[in-house]
Parts: C-alpha cells; sequence; structure tokens
C-alpha cells in the first residue's frame, strides 16, 4: 500500500501512519494500493488468505431467474454472503483485519459490534489463534452472540445501544491496547469488503452489473463494494461501473438522508458533511444504526456512482425474507433481505429497467434471527403420524407445492 486519503478532506497520510482516523478532520482513512499491487492481488483469484485456514469469500453468484421474473427483472443475480464461516459478509473484513494484528503482533482484537461483527471477528479469531473481545448492544440476537460464545470470545453485553457499545469499545481498546476491528474506524475493514466486487466481475466474466444494491448500516460494506469497482477500472479491468444502490430501513436511514442532501449539490463538498444521527429502530438489526461510522464514504460512494439510495418498510423488509428463500434458496437475515425489498420498490417506482443487470447482495444468513422469519411463515401442521392425517392436512392447504 502506498498510504491513506481522508474520505472527508483528501488528505493523505504515509503508509507508516499510526492512528486510526483523519488527524486533520477526524475523518475516515482510505487505504491507498498502488497499481501494480492491485492488479496483483486481482490476478491472484480465488482471493483466500493462507494465513488464516478458513474459507473466507470466494461465495457463489446466482442467476436468480424466478425471483427476478416474480419481480420484473430479467437480469437479477444474488451474491451469496450467507456461506461465509460465520455466516455473514463481517468476514470478508475480519480476515483482513485480523492479518494486520497479526502483523502487528496483537494477541487481542476487538470489536463493538450489532450481532455479526462480533460473531465474525470470534470466528476469524478463533481460526487465527488470537482472543477477541466484543461489544455489543443488549438486543443484538441470540443466535450472534451465542456464535461468538462458542467461539470463544469474551463477549460484553452493553446496556445500552450499538451506539454506546462502539463508543466503549473505543476507549477500552485504547485502555487496553487491543487492536480495533470496529467497523469505520479501522481502514481495513474496506480492504477486506472491496474483494466482493472482483468476485461478481470476475463471476460475470467481465460483464460489468448496472446496479449492485447494497444494505447499509454503517457503509462499510457499501463503500468497500465501490472501492472494488473502482480498483477494477484503475488497472483497467473494466471500463464502466456499476451504479451503486443504497438499500436501507426507513427506521433506519442515515445514510438515505445524506446521500439525498449531498446528491442535490452539484459539486457536494464532502469535507463538511457528517452523517446525521436518527434513533434507528429496525427489525433488520445488522443495519440498526443511528450515527452510520462509515456514512461519509457510503454516502459517496451512491452520489460518485450514480446510484440511488432507497428505504423500505421493516414490513417489506420481512416479507422478502420468505418470498426470496422459497423462489431462490437462499435464506437471508432481515439485513439481508432488505436489497431484495428494495429492488422490487425500484421496479414499482420506475427506478430501475427491467433488463438491467442487478445484482442483490445477500450480506448474512437467515438463521441468524429465526425469530424475526418466523413472524412471516406460516405454521407447520401438526399431526398424526397416519396416512389419514396427512391426505387431511394436504387437502386443507390451497397449494401444496407452497405449504
Ligand atoms: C453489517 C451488516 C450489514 C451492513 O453493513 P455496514 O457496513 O454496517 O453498512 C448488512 N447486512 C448484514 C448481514 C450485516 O451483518
Ligand atoms: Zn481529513
Amino acid at each position: 500500500m502506498n498510504g491513506y486519503r481522508c474520505f472527508q478532506c483528501d488528505l493523505t497520510q504515509a503508509a507508516d501512519f499510526p492512528g486510526w482516523a483523519c488527524p486533520d478532520c477526524g475523518g475516515n482513512l482510505d487505504v491507498v494500493n498502488d497499481h501494480d499491487t492491485i492488479l496483483r492481488q486481482i490476478k491472484k483469484a480465488p482471493y483466500n488468505s493462507e494465513r488464516i485456514p478458513l474459507r473466507i469469500g470466494n461465495t457463489p453468484l446466482y442467476a436468480a431467474e424466478r425471483l427476478g421474473q416474480s419481480i420484473g427483472l430479467r437480469n437479477l443475480y444474488l451474491k451469496d454472503d450467507t456461506v461465509n464461516p460465520s455466516a455473514s459478509s463481517k468476514d470478508r473484513a475480519s480476515g483482513a483485519v485480523v492479518v494486520r494484528a497479526m502483523d502487528a503482533g496483537a494477541k487481542i482484537v476487538s470489536a463493538a459490534s450489532t450481532g455479526n461483527a462480533g460473531s465474525s471477528l470470534a470466528c476469524i479469531a478463533a481460526a487465527a489463534g488470537l482472543q477477541a473481545v466484543v461489544f455489543v448492544p443488549e438486543s443484538a440476537p441470540i443466535a450472534k452472540l451465542t456464535q461468538a460464545l462458542s467461539f470463544g470470545a469474551t463477549v460484553l453485553s452493553v446496556r445500552g445501544s450499538y451506539d454506546d457499545a462502539f463508543d466503549l469499545c473505543m476507549e477500552a481498546s485504547k485502555r487496553f491496547g487491543w487492536y480495533n476491528r470496529s467497523t469505520g474506524i479501522n481502514p481495513f475493514t474496506r480492504e477486506g469488503k472491496k474483494v466482493c466486487a472482483w468476485e461478481i466481475w470476475a463471476a460475470l466474466e467481465g460483464r460489468v452489473p448496472d446496479r449492485v444494491i447494497v444494505p447499509a448500516g454503517d457503509g462499510n460494506i457499501l463503500s468497500g463494494m465501490w472501492k472494488g469497482w473502482r480498483e477494477l477500472k484503475e488497472v483497467g479491468l473494466v471500463d464502466q461501473l456499476p451504479k451503486i444502490d443504497c438499500a436501507q430501513s426507513n427506521r433506519s436511514n442515515a445514510i438515505t438522508r445524506m446521500v439525498r442532501t449531498m446528491g442535490r449539490s452539484d459539486q457536494p463538498d464532502w469535507a463538511t458533511a457528517t452523517p446525521v444521527s436518527v434513533a434507528a429502530s429496525t427489525v433488520a438489526d445488522s443495519i440498526s444504526v443511528d450515527r452510520p461510522r462509515d456514512g461519509t464514504a457510503a454516502a459517496r460512494a451512491v452520489v460518485e456512482s450514480g446510484g440511488i439510495a432507497i428505504t423500505v418498510s421493516d414490513k417489506q423488509i420481512l416479507s422478502a425474507i420468505p418470498e426470496m428463500a422459497s423462489m431462490s434458496g437462499i435464506f437471508p437475515e432481515p439485513a439481508a433481505a432488505t436489497p431484495l425489498a428494495a429492488a422490487k420498490l425500484m421496479v414499482k417506482e420506475h427506478l430501475v429497467a427491467a433488463d438491467e443487470i442487478v445484482v442483490c447482495l445477500v450480506s448474512g444468513n437467515g438463521l441468524k434471527d429465526i425469530e424475526r422469519a418466523r413472524t412471516v411463515t406460516t405454521e407447520p401442521l401438526v399431526i398424526e403420524p397416519s396416512l389419514d392425517a396427512v391426505e387431511a392436512a394436504i387437502a386443507s392447504v390451497k397449494d401444496p407445492a407452497a405449504a
């Protein structure tokens, strides 16, 4: 790498810069890679780190024909990040960060998390032989906590919001000298996440999608997705770039608001832009964020790519879960169903044409939050163990194939 550049004021730092944030304006830093390094890394596919004995990334891209047909898109793809080691996109970031932590000689890695970043860090640290300390809000879904605990992490369940957990993790990591993975402040999370774009490009055999729809809370997956595509262009492997669309719940919409404010200007001044804080309360816990920690980079990615930011209701998010699952075989958690809900709304509002190549990122597995999924599925048919009972039960269902 060549150093860092600030997302807000564009000030650069040398590669040996020791801090996390821009010393001038406090903005998030972006890792600047040189042309030859980028090209070498992209050509090295599959993008596995030999240092961590797990398959991180290299996830499938599926043409979702039936699902696409049902919502009015002829070229819909699902990027299935549910098959990562801890079952979410967060493993991409944890992988990159744990390698950095090992290089720095750290023994303890820490993270604040709505749930997935914590279970992911715990997972990757377990594989690498490091200890993890994770800070989660008390409301984090039990499956994610159980993952983190099973992987052997110390889990601190903070009486407060994700934002409280985030600030506490920052302070504690400083005090105790832990290597902090928290999203947004650690520039290497984006380096892990950008690889998702390279994988999509490779799977489409060089075709560039028209849009990639990314669910956003802190906005780090989204800023990483844009970075991956920009690097492909920088080294001459693509001439066009996809639009990056931001999918949020209307009950956690800080980045969408920022896109709408900044997008109005012909020449947005990112140096003065800061995300507004919202009181987030969506059922999609992974994207329930008051103050997005990578908000500026994410809003900038949406605006610069010509994408749109779109919010959907929690009801639309939840109904997208069985819809995706039953028509593609991929079971998303609420946050991961949000891009599909957004795609449906975009079709309805004529914001996307039927023949556009659209990729929805499916960022986390439905097993992580069964409680939410259960609110939108039917009940099993409880029967006596007899063929008559089966017959009666089947007769009671209108469409047995859909039961
Ligand atoms: C973290 C997460 C997101 C959102 O990523 P951000 O970088 O916070 O925007 C989306 N979906 C899932 C499943 C996640 O775990
Ligand atoms: Zn700056």
